[in-house]
């Protein structure tokens, strides 16, 4: 059986944008293979950050998680620092790795612009996702095409480990990504990829009375900007969100009356309320069920950790003795 792997920043409470981007493709990928999804806050202190924001955000974003769909019985979700092996072959990983291949990497290059002083650990970031994957075996990772450098890299240093010190075949795989359907989703400014840092999402646990205050004033097509005004779909972020929530119909409905005129924006994003409505209320009902029994997220992340701990420590195993630790 295949082995999967993903991991998600624990930023609070998932909004739309990592719901379609990610996490909606990891529902339905459970139980098609050994699938294992991980909060990865190791990742997120290469950045300043606060103790217990990081604490809080972990937890809901677990909660999230759940409540999205994944079902501890069909898949394991975990936190990255339940298991020390991971940085442990991260160090590992760092030996073969030149520090020009990590220079490289456009998300480095764009996120050290962002930054006064720049760590070792934003640097090193793609080392850990190596090690994250690799520690697990995993052979197929979902991901958007944003992070298929950083796959690419993980595939260079699994081949040179194995170079290296499996002589006798190759002990890593070459992990091979699963292209996520829906990739990108763009925030309701219309301006820049969905993200929390940049307040233009939608949460995934938010009211309908929140989410419509939000849905009313997001960019639409900019040159619609009369009623009677024809609108072109496709440069229109309302239309793509009506491609990830709506039926085919639907869409095919919201395509005519935009080029049409037959209807305004606000009729429009009325239709994708109820679609996304839709969509979140068995999502909110499973939130509101976890947050009766909390202990129910812990029972989860601790039978997941033990069996994440079983397989990293026979991958460290194996990798100490190769290496001429053991
Ligand atoms: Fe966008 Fe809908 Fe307005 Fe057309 S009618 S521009 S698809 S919001």
């Amino acid at each position: 059986m295949a082995r999967i792997f993903s991991g998600i920043q624990p930023s609070g409470e998932l909004h739309i944008g990592n719901y379609l981007g990610a996490v909606k493709n990891w529902v339905a990928l459970q139980g098609t293979a050994e699938s294992f999804f991980c909060i990865v806050d190791y990742h997120a202190i290469v950045v300043a950050y606060d103790p217990a924001l990081l604490r809080q955000r972990r937890r809901d974003m677990a909660l999230g998680l759940l409540a999205a769909g994944l079902d501890p019985d069909r898949c394991t979700v975990f936190v990255q620092s339940d298991v020390p092996e991971h940085t442990e072959l991260a160090w590992i990983f760092n030996t073969v790795t030149p520090v020009g291949e990590l220079e490289r990497q456009t998300q480095f290059k764009d996120k050290a612009q962002k930054q006064e002083s720049v760590s070792a650990g934003l640097l090193n970031y793609p080392i850990l996702q190596a090690a994250d994957i690799l520690l697990y075996l995993a052979d197929r990772v979902p991901v958007g095409d944003d992070q298929l450098q950083h796959l690419e890299l993980s595939r260079v240093i699994a081949r040179r480990w194995n170079a290296q010190f499996s002589s006798d075949g190759d002990y890593f795989p070459e992990p091979q990504p699963l292209l996520t359907p829906t990739r990108r989703i763009m925030g309701l400014d219309g301006q820049a990829k969905m993200s929390k840092s940049m307040g233009n999402t939608i949460g995934l646990l938010e009211s309908p009375e929140e989410i419509w205050a939000k849905l009313r004033p997001a960019v639409t097509d900019p040159k619609r900007i009369k009623r009677t005004d024809p609108g072109t779909p496709e440069v229109c972020n309302i239309y793509h969100l009506h491609k990830a929530f709506s039926a085919a119909d639907t869409v095919t409905h919201v395509a005519t009356q935009c080029t049409t005129a037959g209807w305004g924006c606000v009729d429009c994003k009325r239709v994708l309320a109820d679609s996304i409505e839709t969509e979140l209320v068995p999502i909110r009902a499973r939130a509101e069920s976890l947050r009766r029994e909390p202990g129910r997220i812990d029972d989860a992340l601790a039978t997941a950790a033990r069996r994440c701990r079983d397989i990293a420590q026979e991958t460290m195993r194996v990798v100490r003795d190769r290496m001429g630790f053991a």
